[in-house]
């Protein structure tokens, strides 16, 4: 997979989370280092990712700016995944007390290497309530050579009594340029030959998540040929862009006629039509925003939106008719009528 090929193994290599790299390389150098993280955020934004590199970083032996070296026998073994002094655990699977328990018992015993022994434990929010219990006990009072990385995406289910003792960073969304441009390298060092609109398109659809963007990368490795946008909307099954700026075209220009054939259109070439009318209200909102403040400026990797010359008034009555369209498409008889009963309400005289 792409995304284990590519996975960052220094802090530097980490796309986004400057935030997080800053905190836990200052606590590296200054040796102020925790007891319990907590690393909550979206999936695929890199938590499990910083959890491996911070605990390489804590024991190796030759670190260098706060970077782990790569070269070490610690290292190495993180990277080949048999180092004893680093426990993974995954929550969803091993949800038990007796897991638990099993772990916490192995934090009285020191690690094997003299070092830290670091337990990350992943999905963290799925544990029974009597294994959060023993967790507990043992974040209460850490023996001094153990350190707990605790991920979860719900960040929500986690006990306070639990969040009271851990150090909590929150992971962002990547940005599409951000996803971009490390597809791009990807890409690049695959000879997976995509033209950037294509990139564009996955990082666009991937929703923050740079691991899910590199999961739909690694499908076009068998391509020969060069790979277009349009081949990269098939293959996901993504709405082409270019559909959002026609169908606002027709809109803003009271076209009834073409707005209706519009629909009938994308529909027959097997567009789904929830997706796009969800899209779409995406696209009256950025419309919207440039016009508030035109200052606004599109990052590499998203479309530029057009300054539609549409009052203020007539986008929200779009969003609102739109949304409730887009809730009427998942139980209406005729999937294209929800839309274009939008269209006649809008474009009344
Ligand atoms: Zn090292």
């Amino acid at each position: 997979m792409l995304y284990r090929k590519y996975r960052p193994q220094t802090f530097a290599q980490v796309v986004g989370q400057e935030h997080v790299v800053k905190t836990l390389k200052g606590a590296l150098s200054t040796g102020r280092i925790g007891h319990a993280y907590l690393f909550t955020g979206p999936r695929g934004t890199g938590k499990t990712t910083l959890a491996r590199i911070f605990a390489k970083a804590l024991n190796c032996k030759k670190i260098k700016n706060g970077e782990p070296c790569n070269e070490c026998d610690s290292c190495l073994g993180v990277n080949q995944g048999n180092l004893l002094d680093l426990i993974e655990v995954d929550a969803a699977s091993q949800t038990g007390v007796e897991n638990i328990r099993e772990l916490t018992d192995s934090t009285t015993v020191a690690a094997p290497s003299g070092g830290y022994k670091i337990f990350i434990i992943d999905e963290v929010h799925m544990l029974s309530k009597s294994a959060f219990n023993a967790l507990l006990k043992t974040l209460e009072e850490p023996p001094s050579h153990v350190i707990f990385v605790l991920a979860t995406t719900e960040p929500h289910k986690i006990l306070p009594t639990v969040l009271s003792r851990v150090q909590r960073f929150d992971f962002r969304r990547l940005t599409p340029g951000q996803i971009f441009i490390k597809l791009k390298e990807v890409a690049k060092s695959e000879k997976i030959n995509v033209e950037d609109e294509g990139l564009k398109a996955i990082a666009v659809s991937s929703d923050g998540a740079l691991r899910d963007a590199e999961v739909s990368l690694s499908k076009f490795r068998s391509h020969q040929d060069k790979i277009t946008v349009d081949d990269v909307n098939d293959a996901l099954g993504l709405v082409p862009f270019k559909y959002y700026p026609e169908f606002m075209g027709y809109l803003v220009a009271n076209d009834k006629v073409s707005a209706l054939k519009f629909i009938q259109r994308i529909h027959d070439s097997g567009v789904d039509l929830e997706h796009f009318t969800k899209d779409f209200i995406e696209y009256i909102r950025k419309v919207m925003m440039l016009k508030i403040n035109p200052a606004v400026l599109t990052t590499v990797g998203e479309e530029p939106v057009q300054n539609w010359q549409v009052d203020g008034v007539k986008l929200i009555k779009m969003i609102n008719i739109f949304t409730l369209a887009r809730n009427e498409i998942k139980t209406s008889p005729v999937v294209q009528l929800p839309l274009e009963l939008a269209v006649l309400e809008l474009l009344q005289p």
